[in-house]
């Protein structure tokens, strides 16, 4: 007001005084000058002049100027209007405070506090500006921590803190002053020498409600100092613990209202940094800390709903309960209605987080690592050397193995090989060959594998094992009623198979998704691609042929009903899961008031196969070679036991059972369900129900090994339908699976599949994939949980659709051993097979089960003589499947390679005139039978074997190579091998190959590329061709270097689904499985004509409505 016009250049005048004096350096006269003219310029900052003096004082030249000045006065005045006016500067705006910063006024700031800190009495209007200005030039200097320690400005920040915690001014920015410093590693812990953590606490106690901004910068400091974990430990050992969660109670009392959730936020900060230590953990649960956290995190709304559902008290000896839970509500997202929503979430999320790293770790409730029964090695030759070769280390994929050094293999009796070679001497002079293996042998004299001398391995002539009906048989149902599934003691059934009807006539009885549009049109296009190639409906299943008993480690209770009732594929597509991201913050936390409440949980054993074999009986034919081994706590069973029949569940109880009607009283008896695993591919070792619908998994290691827990296969009964039914399996080992990324597990109803032919379907919702607090064992020494073997569960919740149903849960569509065998005899008896198709039994696995050899090949001259090669003209394929037992995937595809290449359709025709196929379709034959997911009954990762298999522990990958060898032998290299596997964490369908040199990089990426167009689960950017070290002992690279099969192929398959092409966002299930191996071997005919160029234009135009864009 009394200056109505202040004019710009009074203010120019005001600033040419303090810049001249930077200049010239002060004298007394100087510093009176200018500190009349900081002082002048700071009331006009004040006044209304503001905005114009803030204008002028943006000028580059004053800031620097003010710098200088701060550098160079002694004078307290003039000092602190230099500070006061930076910090003006500092505020203005970022570009300001960055140019401040390149002017050196950090450097020079610091000096001036180290310099004014000393004076008495402390100068504190002087000390609260040079710390504002320390805290605004901190955001634009990131190296302001590591200057203060140089400057030694850092205890003496602190000192003053300690002097001024009364001034409540001055704590505020000397605390976060602190906070910034403690960001430097050395700085953090000098500060917690010099007394920073007793300071803090102190600043606790005098502040507080009072006043929360002083309080939350000391909470933020502290946070921030022990972040550090020698810092931590130091805290915790004094006890910081326990004051920490006294002020969250005292905070939680206060807080009724959530208007403090910060502050309680923060105090959690502090203990999640004190539970990072032994000492930390060990005081938060002796002040009953988990109780105390617990309980704030179930404020979360979804928490409060979740423990409504679950844990409501049951009486302990009967589990009657009211039916009052809505199952439709069951998956609902649930809606946030508490306005700080959000914030108590989070709240709930840190607190569980610190209960999880806090719960003392347990060991899994079994009595060994190892699984209750084992594979009794002493059968194998004990005086064979290669016995004495290290063979059992684990490998897993990711590993890397150095490669086993080459040994190279004697020939003789060569010739025992020419038997799997019927399309050669059905038509050759055997003489003629043998001369030119003579020739070959010159040559080559190691590389042919000599046959083992053992008995188990007699080689037979073709497979004529289709004896009398036992087992394997399809349902027949008529009139509502079943017949027996036992063909002998079945009457003449009417041949009206329930299974083929419903494929005839699919609509009504399908999921409304079905009508969706999309489902519709890819419906449409997946089942005109399948018919051509689908054995499934041909009249052959109407017959029964039954396949002898696999031969297991285990005793086997039972057959699974897939395993009898086969499997049919819903018409329409599956789609990916769509996880609901809180829902695993909801189920962790339900994991943690185990804890918390035992008092709640049931814990009833559902199923153990430990006791199982302890107690199965002994007069049983089939176990009287069952040796319960003390020390090993284990059952010893020998191999190649001839076991008796398999007993299957009598369907007729089953369905009557089936047909029960529940009670109307409104009341339902929820019983303990009933889990067995004694059958093929099975795999569960124990259950144990934890709530009333919520049971812990514990699934078996491969046999002969402690670990590779991921496939499981399971029967559930004694189950009321529509309820959710929470399963944990608690003792998955890999980090990360694909259940995060939208696999479900698979449900098989023996119900449905009865009465409408259902076959395995994709379920489960709620799943997760998580890291628990189970460990793989105590450490031998003191008993205790070792902490680095934390193990995972996987959970989902499934809603069974029967009450009293037989049920299977699976990791992935199981295709046993006794499947194989079953389709391998129906496609044996299809009119005219002779001429396409030989079986024999390629060699005898350690577990006693026949291997599988199929040769593929229009043996006699087709019709269409001009387009036929002669077989001795014709190349090579060789093909094989699941030499990794869990990956069951692959046994899908490779019977969609075998239906395809059997069939009538012209290209089929085509692949058998120009190709002889060799395919062993289960090298594992053992694995795939005990439920083992990786391993071989050794316990070995059978694919890390290939280099040098030796003839009596690896004798399917022996007498494999043989084939192949003698192939090369007979100049008949393979154009192509392929192993076809399962993979856990990628979508889509991809390979591997080998590429090293640039040459062979046209020939190697060929078929990927056909396969990319034509194979709709098929990506080509997912594949690979690098060879790495870990890999020279898979077949893909063993098999390219040893007899320089360039193609030499990988072929994985998710267990999950595709993220392109036309399946893109869906579940891949067994029809895109069976339809990718179709899709492999029109790939081949493909790659054939493009080898030739002149063929190629034919191929393409007939292909291009099949192309997947
Ligand atoms: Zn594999």
């Amino acid at each position: 007001m009394s200056n109505p016009k202040p004019s710009s250049s009074r203010v120019s005048g005001l600033l040419q005084v303090i810049e001249r004096s930077a200049g010239t350096g002060l004298d007394d006269k100087n510093v009176e000058n200018v500190s009349q003219a900081t002082a002048k310029i700071l009331r006009m900052l004040g006044q209304q002049e503001k905005t114009l003096t803030e204008s002028i004082l943006r000028k580059s030249k004053v800031s620097q100027s003010l710098v200088t000045l701060l550098m160079t006065t002694q004078d307290v005045a003039l000092h602190l209007n230099t500070v006061h006016i930076l910090v003006h500067i500092a505020s203005s705006s970022n570009s300001k405070c960055t140019r401040l910063v390149r002017q050196g006024a950090p450097h020079a700031l610091l000096r001036s506090v180290a310099a004014t800190s000393r004076v008495r009495p402390l100068l504190e209007e002087l000390c609260l500006h040079q710390h504002l200005l320390l805290i605004k030039l901190a955001t634009k200097e990131k190296k302001l921590a590591l200057k203060a320690r140089l400057c030694g400005v850092v205890t003496v920040t602190l000192d003053l803190a300690k002097q001024c915690i009364n001034n409540i001014d001055l704590s505020s920015p000397l605390l976060q002053v602190l906070k910034i410093y403690a960001t430097n590693h050395s700085n953090s812990l000098s500060l917690v020498k010099n007394g920073v953590l007793n300071l803090i606490e102190r600043y606790f106690s005098m502040y507080g409600k009072q006043n929360i901004a002083v309080f939350r910068y000391a909470l933020e400091l502290y946070t921030q100092v022990l972040a550090i974990r020698a810092n931590a430990v130091k805290a915790a050992a004094n006890g910081a613990t326990r004051r920490m969660l006294d002020l969250f109670n005292y905070w939680t009392d206060l807080d009724k209202l959530h208007k403090f959730v910060h502050i309680r936020k923060s105090i959690l900060n502090s203990i999640k940094h004190l539970v990072g230590n032994e000492s930390g953990r060990k005081s938060l649960i002796k002040c009953d800390g988990i109780s105390i956290l617990y309980a704030t995190a179930k404020q979360s709304d979804e928490m409060k709903q979740e423990i409504q559902r679950n844990c409501s008290t049951h009486t302990s000896s009967d589990f009657k309960l009211r039916v009052t839970v809505n199952t439709q509500d069951i998956y609902k997202k649930t809606d946030t209605t508490n306005p700080n929503g959000k914030a108590i979430d989070n709240l709930a999320l840190t607190c569980s987080q610190i209960i999880r790293k806090s719960m003392p770790k347990v060991c899994l409730p079994i009595p060994s690592l190892h699984g209750p029964v084992y594979f009794d090695e002493s059968s194998l030759d004990p005086t064979d050397p290669y016995l004495l070769q290290e063979y059992k280390e684990d490998g897993y994929e990711d590993e890397d193995e150095a490669p086993a050094e080459e040994v190279p293999l004697t020939l003789t009796n060569v010739e025992d090989f020419l038997k799997f070679f019927p399309e050669l001497t059905d038509y050759q002079n055997n003489k003629v060959i043998l001369d030119q293996l003579s020739e070959y042998r010159k040559e080559f004299i190691t590389l042919v594998p000599q046959t083992p001398s053992n008995s188990q391995n007699e080689l037979s002539d073709e497979r004529s094992d289709t004896g009398p009906i036992s087992v394997i048989v399809k349902p027949v149902l008529q009139n509502g009623s079943s017949q027996s599934i036992r063909s002998q003691s079945s009457p003449k059934s009417s041949g009206s198979d329930p299974l083929r009807k419903i494929s005839n006539s699919c609509d009504p009885n399908l999921p409304p998704s079905v009508t969706s549009k999309r489902s519709c049109r890819n419906v449409k296009s997946v089942t005109n691609s399948l018919s051509n190639m689908s054995l499934g409906d041909s009249p052959v299943l109407t017959a029964s042929y039954s396949p002898p008993p696999a031969k297991a480690v285990k005793h086997f209770a039972k057959v699974a009903a897939p395993d009898m009732y086969s499997h049919r594929p819903p018409h329409y597509l599956e789609q990916l899961y769509d996880p609901i991201q809180s829902v695993q913050r909801t189920l962790m936390l339900l994991d943690i008031a185990r804890a918390v409440h035992p008092e709640t949980l049931i814990n009833r054993i559902a199923y153990d196969q430990d006791e199982l074999v302890k107690t199965e009986e002994p007069s049983n034919h089939a176990l009287s070679n069952i040796k319960w081994d003390p020390a090993l706590r284990r059952c010893k069973i020998l191999p190649s036991i001839p076991q008796t029949r398999l007993n299957a569940d009598p369907p007729l109880d089953v369905l009557s059972q089936h047909m029960n009607e529940e009670n109307s009283t409104g009341t339902v008896n929820i019983p303990i369900l009933q889990f067995e695993s004694r059958h093929e591919c099975g795999n569960l070792r124990k259950a144990i129900q934890v709530r009333i619908f919520e049971y812990d998994l514990v699934l078996n290691s491969d046999i002969g090994s402690t670990r590779h827990h991921q496939w499981f296969y399971f029967e559930v009964h004694n189950m009321v339908a529509d309820f959710p039914y929470r399963f944990n399996i608690i003792n998955c080992e890999k980090s990360c699976s694909s259940f995060t990324q939208g696999m479900q597990p698979l449900l098989y109803s023996a119900h449905d599949a009865l009465t409408n032919g259902t076959g395995w379907q994709r379920c489960g919702k709620r799943i997760c994939y998580y890291k628990n607090n189970f460990v793989r064992k105590a450490t031998e020494d003191t008993g205790r949980a070792s902490a680095a073997q934390n193990m995972h569960t996987l959970t989902f919740t499934i809603c069974f659709p029967h009450s009293h149903d037989t049920c299977y849960i699976a990791y992935h569509y199981p295709y046993s051993y006794s499947s194989l065998q079953a389709h391998l005899l129906e496609v044996q008896h299809l009119h005219g097979i002779s001429s396409v198709l030989r079986r024999q039994t390629l060699c005898t696995s350690i577990g006693g089960n026949p291997v599988d050899l199929l040769t593929i090949t229009q043996f006699s001259p087709s019709h269409n003589k001009s387009s036929a090669n002669s077989i001795n003209d014709r190349e090579y394929v060789v093909l094989s499947a699941r030499v990794h037992p869990g990956e069951s995937n692959s046994s899908w595809i490779m019977k969609g390679v075998i239906n395809f290449l059997i069939s009538d359709s012209e290209k089929a025709q085509q692949l058998r005139n120009k190709f002889v196929f060799k395919i062993i379709p289960m090298l594992n034959p053992d694995g795939v039978i005990n439920g083992s997911h990786r391993c071989s009954l050794l316990g070995v990762d059978m694919n890390r074997q290939w280099i040098n298999p030796h003839p009596n522990l690896y004798p399917t990958l022996y007498h494999t190579k043989g084939v192949i060898q003698l192939l090369v032998a007979l100049g008949k290299r393979p154009v192509l091998y392929c192993d076809f596997h399962g993979h856990s964490r990628k979508k889509n369908v991809f390979m591997y190959g080998n590429i090293t040199q640039p040459a062979d990089n046209a020939t190697v990426k060929l078929l990927p590329t056909i396969l990319d167009i034509h194979a709709p689960a098929f990506s080509f950017s997912n594949c690979c061709f690098t060879v790495e070290k870990s890999r020279e002992s898979t077949a893909r690279v063993a098999l390219w270097r040893q007899f320089g099969i360039t193609r030499s192929y990988t072929l994985e398959s998710s267990y999950c689904g595709a993220d392109q092409g036309l399946y893109k966002g869906c579940q891949l299930g067994t029809q895109h499985l069976e339809e990718m191996g179709a899709k492999f071997c029109e790939g081949i005919l493909i790659m054939s004509s493009a080898d030739q160029p002149c063929c190629l234009s034919d191929e393409t135009d007939e292909d291009e409505d099949r192309t997947k864009r």
